[in-house]
């Protein structure tokens, strides 16, 4: 079942992971992957390390997932540091694997770095290489609500979000995005510019202070006044902060639905009990409760 085809039919719901790194056991992710299978998640993704210091552990739980035989991996993937022929290699063990879908991405620079030093500069590239030569592939392609931070206007960055589109994406996640009002204006300035693709929206969990001012402010983000009021009241004091910024997040979910979005994506920064008491707080057990909320379908 292609992802795309969920969409179609219902709002999907998913979860984002990241891999150990290489010297680290790979136990706590394995035991965070059986907590969030029991929710029932249409789909997990994996990131995958820019300059590629963690993409075998990203193989590992991507054939995890796979192997769980309960839930469709996503793989990341990205330019950096990758040539054509590695890439080819690596593709074709994710699909020898039964990993069909990916999320095609240009990659953030490491440390020092000003370009990807393989042979794609741009996601674009990547996504078209992929949709040449791994037709079976269902891929995903990042969108930024707010603007990417690199990009010189909106309207560039639409521009290639398009061109993204234009040579084979099939569906959009979202970078993070605490304002759901600037999201649905991108939503209708994409849809203006001939972008018709489902958006699956990525939502951070607010749960520290030093991340999520740290995130927000890497990716060019805005802090809403709601948010930043917490902060401030909350930001001296990490329990009663994580606290408030989980309420925060679980009203941030329901924004979102209501907005009537095609995918609900959680990046769980591998913290299932948080994500749990989020999800739980939210009155999301598993799918079907969150489909429930959105339109009546049991
Ligand atoms: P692109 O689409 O290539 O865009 C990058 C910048 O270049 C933008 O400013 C764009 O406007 C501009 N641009 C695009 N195409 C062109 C062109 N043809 N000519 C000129 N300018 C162009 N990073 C990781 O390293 N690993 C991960 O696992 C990972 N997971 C992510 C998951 C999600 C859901 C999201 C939203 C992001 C993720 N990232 C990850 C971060 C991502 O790699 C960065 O945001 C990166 O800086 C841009 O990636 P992109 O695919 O959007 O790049």
């Amino acid at each position: 079942m292609r992802i795309t085809d969920i969409m179609e039919k219902r709002m999907s719901f998913s979860f984002e992971v990241f891999p150990p790194k290489e010297h680290q056991s790979m136990e706590p992710l394995l035991d965070t992957l059986e907590h969030l299978y029991a929710f029932e998640p249409d789909f997990i993704s994996c990131t995958y390390g820019a300059g590629g210091t963690n993409a075998g552990r990203n193989m590992e739980i991507c054939k995890a997932i796979k192997e769980s035989g309960k839930i469709i991996p996503v793989t990341h993937y990205t330019c950096i540091g990758n040539k054509k022929e590695s890439i080819r290699k690596e593709l074709q063990t994710y699909l020898d694997m039964g990993v069909e879908h990916i999320l095609a991405l240009r990659g953030d620079f490491p440390k020092g770095w000003e370009e990807t030093r393989g042979d794609f500069d741009y996601a674009n590239e990547l996504v078209e290489f992929i949709k040449v030569n791994f037709p079976e592939f269902c891929i995903a392609i990042a969108g930024n609500p707010e603007k990417h931070i690199q990009a010189r206007s909106f309207e560039e960055d639409i521009t290639h979000l398009r061109i993204k589109q234009n040579v084979g994406g099939d569906y959009i996640m979202t970078q993070l995005c605490y304002d759901v009002g600037r999201y649905e204006r991108w939503v209708d300035k994409i849809r203006k510019a001939g972008i018709a693709l489902p958006i699956d929206v990525g939502v951070m969990p607010v749960l520290s202070k030093n991340s999520t001012i740290r995130m927000t402010v890497s990716n060019g983000c805005s802090i809403p006044r709601e948010l930043a009021e917490i902060i401030g009241k909350y930001g001296d004091n990490p329990e009663d902060f994580k606290k408030a910024g989980k309420e925060y997040t679980v009203k941030l979910i329901y924004d979102y639905i209501n907005t009537g979005i095609d995918g609900l994506h959680i990046y769980t920064l591998n913290k299932w009990q948080d994500v749990a008491d989020i999800l739980n707080d939210a009155g999301i057990r598993n799918l079907k409760d969150v489909n429930v909320d959105v339109s009546g379908i049991a």
